[in-house]
């Protein structure tokens, strides 16, 4: 899907960042490359599709070491997928943090994934009683082993991605964040005190805040800072919902080419950088590796990270990169 980038277009992406740096901020010193090397870079939002489910677009957890590794990224939180995950913590110690799903939403509701999923672990739209049961059930047994730090990522209102004219797209999702299943998954998330990460498209962000709001204990990770909502926007959510969080995973221009990503030619937009700065304990830094293709840009992406971390103050970029996620994930730091 995406092309290698040249050695030339890395240096001006890292260029671009320096000169930024030295253009001077308006909120104190920005940081230096050796003070983000300083603290361990966790990616909270990254996953691992197991080979066994697809030899095409699956991954071994050695690529992703080597991925990270290559990104400078130390640990990394795997929301999805599969029966591997909880194992990978102990194989690779202080590498990954396991959150539970066992299957993508978008899968449970789409007749082709009827292979892989047996029929009661399918979803129709996160309202029937009996799917309700079923899939709450499952997450209260997984998560009672205590191999778990947290939920998702729970993948409700999801367009389609389109992957090349001849390939039917990968799925989306029409399960509600204000459905009966996510709002008896969140009240899982306070029962054992784990945060929940959700995608949801900004186009559905009612009902996703109807859902925050009905469930003010659960702790609310908010994925892709909710793929297209704008900083003024984030900065009334936060304001009005101490119990939601975002996390920064896919806003990388090598995802979403057109808009979406926080740099125009290597600088942080203001107004992106305001809202860090503004609330800096609510954001957590986070990729969305998900595919080999993703794995093969590691450096870029790493690069990429790094170049909008150099652009914040010190504690901000430590507590965005780093420390939020030690906090809520309970992590040993
Ligand atoms: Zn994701």
């Amino acid at each position: 899907m995406h092309k290698p980038q040249s050695h030339i277009s890395r240096r001006a992406f890292v260029l671009g960042g320096l000169a930024a740096t030295v253009a001077g901020p308006s909120f104190g010193a920005t940081s230096r490359r050796e003070d983000l090397i300083d603290f361990p870079l966790i990616d909270n939002h990254s996953h691992l599709i197991p080979k066994s489910l697809t030899r095409r677009y699956g991954s071994d957890p050695e690529d992703i070491i080597k991925a990270m590794d290559a990104a400078g990224i130390k640990r990394m939180v795997l929301v999805g997928f599969g029966d591997e995950i909880p194992e990978l913590p102990k194989r690779y110690p202080g590498r990954f943090v396991a959150a539970y799903i066992r299957y993508n939403f978008r899968w449970r509701q789409d007749r082709r994934f009827r292979r892989i999923i047996p029929p009661e672990q399918m979803i129709v739209d996160g309202s029937t009683p009996q799917e309700v049961d079923a899939i709450s059930a499952e997450f209260e047994d997984a998560l009672s082993t205590g191999l778990y730090n947290a939920l998702g990522e729970v993948t409700t209102i999801a367009n389609p991605i389109h992957k090349g004219r001849q390939q039917a797209p990968f799925p989306g999702s029409n399960v509600s964040p204000d459905s009966p299943l996510v709002l008896r998954l969140m009240e899982l998330a306070a029962k054992f005190d784990l945060p929940i990460n959700i995608h949801c498209e900004a186009a559905a962000a009612d009902e996703m805040v109807q859902a925050v709001s009905k469930r003010r204990k659960a702790r609310v990770i908010w994925a892709h800072t909710g793929s297209y909502l704008d900083p003024t926007r984030i900065a009334s959510l936060l304001e009005e919902h101490p119990n939601l969080d975002f996390d920064l995973s896919s806003k990388n221009r090598l995802y979403q080419q057109r808009s979406g990503s926080f740099l125009s030619f290597g600088k942080l937009a203001q107004s992106w950088r305001q809202l860090f700065e503004q609330f800096p304990d609510r954001f957590y830094f986070g990729v969305d590796f998900l595919l080999p293709d993703h794995w093969r840009q590691a450096s870029a992406i790493g690069e990429y990270a790094y170049s909008i971390l150099e652009q914040l103050t010190p504690p901000t970029a430590r507590k965005i990169g780093y420390a939020n996620a030690v906090r809520s994930y309970r992590l040993d730091p």
